[in-house]
């Protein structure tokens, strides 16, 4: 297989998407080299290939990775993701999503490394004034982490008119679900997600669910996402790497099923699947939460072929089901 004679180094590869990326791409027959500095990842979650601890704003470290392996491509999966703390703490937002992915990709052209795959967010798209929301819909965050992605969005096209930079990045929608081997899943301290809180409380793990408002301008008042399973992510991202390994274009896509579900079909979703009584109560509404947020990913279908397996809901949630399970027995 031509995959054989590529090396990816993954940054971020003990973190919940990056888990399941490292898995994928090791079954693909890449060798993968992951580096981490555990941050929020987890040693454990990184079923193969080589880990280095470390991280990604140290160049020496970097130097060294990349004389010592020929790395074909790079993905980073290393940003910190919770929208409210961005906002309370911009700083430790901007330093890592922004400047630590600067040295990065510095690093990589100082040893002239011109492949890169970057998890982005439907969060640079901020209130959306269309849905679905198009790759063209204007990009307007509306809180430094969706900022942060943005950022550096336009740093990879400056940087690609400047050193010739190949990049894809990849705008996810609510990524959800785990891995369908029960092998990984979503480990997130705190965890603020919707389906594996909804998980907890089914699991018994917490008394019950919040619902972060049920007055928005929607059918049934709570707010409206577009869950992608993240083993469909990691497929839009193997085919994002083919792209650029066979000198492909650089490009920007969304990636969502492009159904909507609103806080309360989740939940009676989950119920459906787990069986279980899952106890809800009413809470404020969330700072920062769009009333609905739905892709429309025609052009990753079409331009990367890109080809969901696992789009229905209860898919997603048995997945994650089964991971939570898991958890709760250990
Ligand atoms: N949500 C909720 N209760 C929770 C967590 C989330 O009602 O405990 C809602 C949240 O307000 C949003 C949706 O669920 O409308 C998805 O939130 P999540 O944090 O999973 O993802 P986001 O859309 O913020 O990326």
């Amino acid at each position: 297989m031509a995959t054989m004679s590529h090396t990816i180094l993954v940054v971020g590869g003990a973190g919940y998407i990056g888990s399941h990326m490292v898995k994928a791409l090791l079954a693909e027959g890449y060798r993968v080299v992951t580096l981490d500095n555990l941050s929020t990842g987890y040693r454990d979650a990184v079923v193969g290939g080589e880990f280095i601890l470390g991280d990604m704003n140290d160049r020496a470290l970097l130097r060294a990775v990349f004389t010592d392996h020929a790395i074909s491509a790079v993905m980073h999966f290393a940003s910190y993701i919770q929208v409210g703390e961005s906002v309370t703490a911009p700083s430790k937002y901007y330093e890592n999503n922004v400047t630590n992915t600067l040295a990065l990709l510095d690093a990589m052209m100082e040893k002239n490394i011109r492949r890169f795959i970057f998890s982005s967010s439907a969060a640079v798209y901020g209130n959306p004034i269309r849905v679905p929301i198009d790759e063209g819909h204007p990009k307007a965050p509306i809180n430094p982490y969706g900022r942060s992605k943005w950022m550096v969005e336009q740093i990879l096209s400056d940087y690609e008119t400047a050193y010739g930079l190949k990049s894809i990045s990849l705008r996810y929608f609510n990524a959800a679900g785990a891995d369908p081997g029960g092998q990984l899943g979503e480990r997130h301290e705190p965890e603020t997600h919707l389906i594996p809180l909804i998980l907890q409380a089914a699991s018994g793990r917490r008394p019950s669910i919040s619902i972060f408002g049920n007055d928005y301008d929607t059918p049934d008042g709570t707010c409206i996402r577009d869950y992608v399973h993240v083993a469909d992510l990691c497929q839009a991202h193997g085919l994002a790497l083919q792209r650029l390994l066979q000198d492909g274009a650089s490009g920007v896509f969304n990636l969502g099923n492009g159904n909507g579900f609103s806080v309360m079909e989740v939940i009676r979703a989950a119920r459906e699947v787990t069986g279980k009584d899952i106890t809800l109560e009413i809470k404020n509404r969330r700072e920062g939460d769009p009333p609905r947020l739905v892709a429309d990913s025609t052009r990753a279908i079409q331009e990367l072929a890109w080809r969901p397996r696992f789009a229905s809901l209860s898919a997603i949630i048995a997945d994650a089901w089964a991971w939570e399970r898991r958890l709760q027995s250990h």
